[in-house]
């Protein structure tokens, strides 16, 4: 039977809110402190000696130049392994984005006192998939990177750098606001369908770990925990399982009958 689930979203929105701030600091530590312990962004973050770059932009830069650098592929490796454990959780406990539409939706319960209700706007799940086939495609034939320049989680970092180190901000930062305005067709649009570094590490973690089980024993049948999942996906019908689910762990907390709960799967 699965077991009754703790509340994540306090540890989780913490996460998210301290990912944030790393890179919302960072650029002015550097730049006024000469602080260059922690240098860039989730694109490609250096701590000390250690080096992160995130997977989709260390792919395109090699099958773009056609040349394997060492340190990229170490750099790959943490964000990699993570996701081959944890699925996406980069997407709902880091991203910058993740971050930003958490902001949107306070913002918008602020002023409203209610909570966001997109137009519920549905397209086939295999969309998320093209938006990743499609995307490695134009950087092949146009031979350039093009998430490395306009991945909206990157743009933050980069529109936060500007801003910091120049005063002023990069045109290519409205890719964030569409992003975000996307919410209005339905909860977390891009990253549902379109973002190409969530189908990524989605298909990395096909296999990965740590999973939603479902004990249909205890099920009320109350949805419940379709309406709580920011990404649509129907946790008592086993999407939990499947590659979509980033384990934000929302519809666990929903779930009355303690039928959701996290669980890791066995080697
Ligand atoms: S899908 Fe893309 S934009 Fe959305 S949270 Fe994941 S990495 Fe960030
Ligand atoms: S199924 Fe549950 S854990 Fe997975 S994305 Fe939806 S709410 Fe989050």
């Amino acid at each position: 039977m699965a077991k009754r689930s703790k509340r994540y979203t306090p540890l989780r929105l913490l996460t998210l809110s301290s990912a944030f701030l790393l890179i919302l600091v960072t650029p002015y530590l550097n730049m006024r402190f000469h602080f260059n312990f922690i240098q860039g962004w989730f694109q490609s973050l250096s701590i000390g000696n250690l080096w992160f770059v995130s997977p989709l932009e260390g792919l395109e830069s090699i099958l773009t130049s056609r040349s394997i650098y060492g340190p990229l592929l170490v750099g790959m490796l943490t964000p990699i392994t993570l996701a081959l454990l944890l699925g996406r959780v980069f997407c709902s406990w880091i991203c910058p984005i993740s971050f930003l539409s958490e902001v949107t939706d306070w913002i918008i319960r602020l002023f409203t006192r209610k909570k966001h209700r997109p137009f519920g706007l549905r397209l086939p799940r295999r969309v998320f998939w093209f938006a990743l086939i499609g995307e490695i495609l134009i950087a092949l034939i146009i031979g350039a990177p093009i998430f490395v320049f306009l991945s909206p989680p990157g743009l933050v970092g980069r529109e936060i750098m500007m801003i910091t180190l120049f005063k002023t901000i990069a045109i290519e930062g409205v890719v964030v606001v569409i992003v975000l305005a996307m919410h209005v067709f339905s909860k977390r649009m891009f990253c549902r369908y379109f973002c190409p570094l969530g189908a990524l590490l989605a298909l990395i973690g096909i296999k990965r770990r740590l999973i939603i089980e479902a004990d249909l024993d205890e099920c009320l049948k109350c949805n419940m925990c379709k309406r709580a999942c920011p990404l649509g996906l129907d946790p008592q019908k086993g999407e939990g399982t499947s590659p979509y689910c980033w384990n934000c762990g929302k519809c666990t907390e929903a779930c009355k009958a303690s039928a959701l709960a996290f669980k890791w799967r066995e080697f």
